[in-house]
């Protein structure tokens, strides 16, 4: 079982506890995580937990945020997304490829939440194929210009610095760092969707956005190869802990219902079809969590296998915990389909996770090629009879 006794993730545990879970269906409903919760998130120390200490973070290993991030998202997915961009996608990267002034710089009124992140590379037309990214970048003599459209961007609406990637017209791509108040910097925010209702989602439009050269974040033309790349395992790492996160509240819901809801004159947990079920729920958890254990001593030990086994993860965790949520759904039978009940809205909120930070099918693709490589039969005289 993971261990850790840092304060910050008791700290994590209480406020899921007390201020997310029993609120999570409202944020849902009124589409938006309260501003009053999301400083909360700041000034307690989650947001800036995994940040390094020497600029106001926390400086928690691995194991620790792992399991910080899977206690906000047991209270409420939103939330929990703050977590991915503003502190992983966002704050781990800028502390991993960051100039030591852009550290200076950011790092701090991120830790403290002066300054919300957020992650901006997918485009109207650039989604799994990010490299296809049609906002534009032009060198000019001290400065650079942005043109263009981001599109599905988490917290977009309350973010005032975001990093973003743009290519020039030769195609080579640059990462930014772009402050809100930047003139020609719009946003849009996006209703109606499935899920992640209450995380704030926009889009950002750059209208001949002029920022200084030493906004250009990382080795110019590594873009989208190096800075998305690194920002993208971040990423993942955070949603992998999620997948199991929802599949835990899940769990938990379908079980506390089945030993509540009586049918045939007997709680509904003493039927055997039920009990598969959660037989399922428990087994997923415990194989999910023991995978993100893996990842994150492999995380905190610098690892370069690191990458591929969290892509492995990120997969596995986001899938059982489209499956739980799918079969609390079910236990829950009609009030599974109701939104007064939790089950509809974590089956919403799984599914998500199917589909950011790499789809399962581009997951699956990137799994293969290792898997054609590493599960390859070598040194063999015969492979197989003729
Ligand atoms: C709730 C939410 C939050 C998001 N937050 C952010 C954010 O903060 N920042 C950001 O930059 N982006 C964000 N995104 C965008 C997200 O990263 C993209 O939606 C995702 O990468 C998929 O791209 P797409 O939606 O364009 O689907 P597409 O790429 O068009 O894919 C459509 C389908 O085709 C499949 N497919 C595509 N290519 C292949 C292939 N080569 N082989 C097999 N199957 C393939 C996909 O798996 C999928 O099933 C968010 C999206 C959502 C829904």
């Amino acid at each position: 079982m993971a261990n850790s006794t840092h304060p910050l993730l008791d700290t994590a545990k209480q406020f899921s506890k007390e201020v997310l879970r029993p609120n999570a269906a409202q944020f849902d409903a009124e589409q938006g995580v309260p501003e009053s919760v999301l400083r909360e998130m700041c000034t307690s120390g989650l947001a800036g937990a995994v940040l390094p200490e020497e600029y106001g973070g926390g400086g928690v290993d691995a194991l620790t945020w792992g399991l910080i991030t899977e206690e906000i998202g047991v209270g409420c997915s939103n939330t929990r997304a703050l977590l991915t961009v503003h502190s992983s996608l966002v704050g781990e990267t800028i502390a991993r490829l960051g100039t030591d002034t852009q550290k200076q710089d950011w790092l701090p009124q991120l830790a403290k939440g002066e300054r919300i992140g957020a992650f901006a590379l997918s485009e109207k037309d650039a989604g799994s194929d990010a490299s296809a990214v049609a906002t534009r970048f032009e060198e000019k003599d001290d400065h650079f210009v942005l043109n263009g459209k981001k599109k599905w961007i988490t917290y977009a609406a309350v973010a005032n610095l975001f990093l973003v990637f743009a290519a020039s017209e030769d195609g080579s791509t640059n990462a930014f760092l772009v402050e809100r108040e930047r003139e020609g910097l719009s946003t849009t925010p996006m209703t109606g969707l499935f899920a992640s209702r209450g995380a704030h989602l926009g889009e950002i439009t750059f209208d001949n956005v002029k920022i200084p050269k030493e906004n250009l974040f990382g080795r110019p033309g590594m873009g989208f190869t190096f800075v998305a790349n690194q920002a993208l395992f971040y990423g993942r790492f955070s949603i992998a802990w999620a997948g199991v996160a929802i599949a835990r509240s899940a769990l938990e819901e379908m079980v506390t219902w089945s030993r509540t809801r009586k049918q045939f004159g007997s709680k509904i947990g003493q039927h055997q079809l039920v009990q598969a079920m959660i037989a399922d729920g428990v087994t997923s958890v415990h194989a999910g969590r023991a995978m993100c254990e893996k990842i994150s001593h492999m995380k905190q030990a610098n690892d370069d296998a690191a990458v591929m086994e969290t892509n492995i993860t990120k997969l596995f965790t986001s899938r059982i915990a489209t499956e739980v949520a799918n079969n609390a759904v079910q236990i829950f039978g009609g009030n599974g389909l109701w939104q007064a009940y939790p089950a509809e809205r974590l089956y919403r909120e799984a599914r998500v996770l199917e589909i950011i930070e790499g789809t399962t099918q581009i997951q699956q693709m990137m799994i293969a090629n290792y898997g054609l490589r590493q599960y390859f039969k070598t040194g063999l005289k015969k492979l197989y009879p003729e």
